[in-house]
């Protein structure tokens, strides 16, 4: 059985909606769903710039629908997180009656053989508006809007148009996780560094990649070696972070390659213990600091990352190694 590691990317930020999508969304606060005059046309949702030409259009704002025809339609059989309804759906192309152009949303349906090209559809509110294309919940059958849940009886907060909205870019993926990766975990737990070792050219790899990258061959448990505690840094960078939402250091910090002795192995952007950012150097001889059995235990997934229970890396007062080719080893 293969085992996966699910990791998600959250990147939250703000955006500005300018003249048109400003109100477009205000309108969205009030139940009404407006659209941007071009020639004979209706544009929705309404665009600051004609997209057939790229000149700027006149504010001359057009209210439409409620209710609209769908033009054309797919089932989502297993909604996902991100998907704007927790059961089947159908994302469709609504032409708002009114409107020249589809605007894309869900619509509510029991099933794929409810819905056809041509159903009428209307919007189905959400009963708290905040301008965002969300407070239409989706779209249902029929000519009739709804309101889901309670109607807020209260104005929005400054009842001004609406100007910003908040956006959260998010995803979330499955990497699987090679054996040699577990193998590599489990050694660190015993405070062992595994290396593998390429039975064709020879090199040796850490951090449980499990295969060689230049013979494409896949490095099995024979191939496996003790690695020492102790090496040199080759090369450093210090970080500092930026205080972007999630952030979770505040001061600058070191990530450093180090050269584990007698080999040829780097494990590179390694944490470092008890050193300083003004203090490393290239050269400087460091020793391994691993977590307790009890701590790797304590600490779980926590402990993460492809050394496992592996924390760093502290000089350990042995004198430097003065070799000015040092420096270009980073792998
Ligand atoms: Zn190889």
């Amino acid at each position: 059985m293969t085992r996966f590691d699910e990791s998600t990317i959250t990147f939250p930020y703000t955006r500005s909606l300018g003249p048109v999508m400003g109100a477009f969304m205000t309108g969205l606060t009030e139940k009404r769903i407006l659209g941007i005059r071009r020639g004979d046309g209706v544009l929705v949702p309404p665009m600051e710039w004609d997209p057939s030409t790229g000149a700027e259009l006149a504010h001359d704002f057009v209210e439409v629908g409620p209710a609209g025809t769908v033009e054309a339609w797919t089932w989502v059989p297993a909604p996902s997180e991100q998907h704007p309804l927790d059961q089947p759906f159908a994302f469709a192309f609504i032409r708002l009656d009114g409107a020249s152009t589809p605007l894309l949303h869900a619509v509510a349906a029991d099933g794929p053989e409810a819905l056809s090209d041509g159903a009428r559809v209307a919007p189905r509110w959400k009963g708290t508006r905040e301008g965002h294309l969300t407070d239409i919940a989706c779209f249902v059958l029929g000519e009739e809007p709804e309101v889901d849940g309670e109607e807020a009886t209260e104005p929005r907060a400054d009842d001004e148009p609406v100007a910003m909205m908040d956006y959260v870019a998010s995803i979330t993926y499955r990497n699987p996780v090679p054996r040699a990766t577990d193998r590599a975990l489990a050694a660190s737990k015993e405070q062992r560094l595994l290396g593998l070792t390429c039975p064709v050219c020879a090199r040796t790899y850490t951090g449980g990649k499990g295969y060689c990258p230049i013979d494409a061959i896949e490095l099995g448990p024979e191939t496996e070696v003790d690695l020492p505690h102790q090496g040199t840094i080759t090369n450093f960078t210090i970080v500092t972070p930026v205080q972007y939402p999630g952030q979770t250091e505040s001061e600058p910090f070191v990530r450093a390659f180090v050269l584990l002795d007698d080999t040829d192995v780097i494990l590179s952007y390694q944490e470092v213990i008890e050193l300083p950012a003004s203090e490393v150097r290239v050269g400087q001889r460091v020793s391994a600091v691993w977590a307790s059995p009890a701590e790797a235990t304590e600490g779980g997934s926590a402990m993460g990352g492809a050394y496992g229970s592996l924390l760093g890396w502290m000089p350990d007062g042995r004198p430097d190694v003065d070799d000015p080719d040092l420096v270009n080893r980073i792998f």
